[in-house]
């Protein structure tokens, strides 16, 4: 099954793409925010799964947001696959490396994202959403704790990214606004195929810049979700970025961000597309210069 979050409503796609509004198709027996499906997601997937309507909503491409609108936690992996470790110059982590993403950086399959820097790189990852209270899951049961998965991109500003030189922290140059864009759709896994075998790919104005499969992982989603349940609790609507492979643009030779007007195009196989246009971000201003300042 494939749900939107549709002008912020709950919406199921039909076979034909059309769209279900959740609420009014079960006679508002379900809730139409979609954090509070989250919250009642076994009977979400219970009434869809029996619902046989045909839809009645053709999906305005602007009109979709991120299937989790406001996540409790944004959490993505680090290095996580074998081909990035090797480009970004780092060892095999013998556990995952998890840094959040913050609320700003929540963003729709087909925004605008403004950027104001000239380091702004792409990362094209599988994101998994939460559907269930999580603490301690195993490994072997971890993926019934899953809603669904979509297309992500971890956008990082790099420069940032790499501040300060004492001890880089990721979490801000990964968290500025709109820099977490997820969707179009949550594709529940009996629709997915093999998770551990989907391609992705990240284009640019059209020019294939990444492809990667999920069968390269150092660390499954299971075995993330076994880690981070162990850590911490995860809650449903959480969001988890699972990691980037190879052809970001910071360790190219010579190394290449995005620039204002490029199309950033962002596909997994089975769970569809996102296009971002990039464009000057008018809110920001020149970085505040803090030596011989209070
Ligand atoms: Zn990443």
């Amino acid at each position: 099954m494939r749900f939107a979050n549709y002008d912020g409503r709950l919406t199921l796609l039909d076979a034909d793409g059309l769209g279900v509004d959740v609420h009014r198709a079960s006679g508002a027996a379900l809730p139409w925010s979609v954090p509070e499906a989250y919250e009642r997601w076994s009977e979400v997937l219970a009434w869809a799964r029996s619902y046989s309507g045909a839809g009645d909503i053709v999906l305005d491409e602007a009109l979709i947001g991120p299937p989790s609108p406001a996540p409790g936690q944004m959490l993505a992996v680090g290095i996580n696959y074998a081909t990035h470790a090797e480009e970004a110059g780092f060892p095999i982590p013998e556990v995952p490396m998890i840094f959040p993403k913050t609320a700003p950086a929540t963003a729709g399959p087909f925004e605008e994202i403004g950027i104001s820097t000239d380091t702004v790189d792409w990362e094209i990852e599988l994101a998994v959403v939460i559907g269930k209270p999580t603490r301690s899951v195993t490994v072997e049961d971890a993926w019934d704790h899953v809603a669904g998965l979509t297309v992500s991109q971890d956008l990082s500003e790099r420069t940032i990214q790499a501040r300060p030189q004492a001890a880089p922290q990721f979490s801000l140059g990964k968290s500025l606004p709109k820099f977490g864009p997820t969707g179009p759709y949550l594709v529940t896994l009996d629709e997915v195929g093999d998770p551990d075998n989907l391609e992705l790919t990240c284009l640019i104005n059209g020019e294939e810049v990444q492809r990667g499969n999920t069968s390269d992982f150092i660390f499954s989603v299971p075995q993330v979700i076994a880690y981070l349940s162990w850590a911490t609790t995860l809650r449903p609507g959480d969001v988890i970025l699972t990691g980037t492979p190879s052809g970001i643009g910071a360790t190219r030779t010579p190394p290449r961000f995005l620039r204002i007007g490029d199309v950033l195009e962002s596909r997994i196989e089975g769970l569809g597309a996102m296009r971002h246009q990039i464009v000057a971000d008018r809110a920001a201003a020149e970085e505040p210069q803090l030596a011989g300042q209070r």
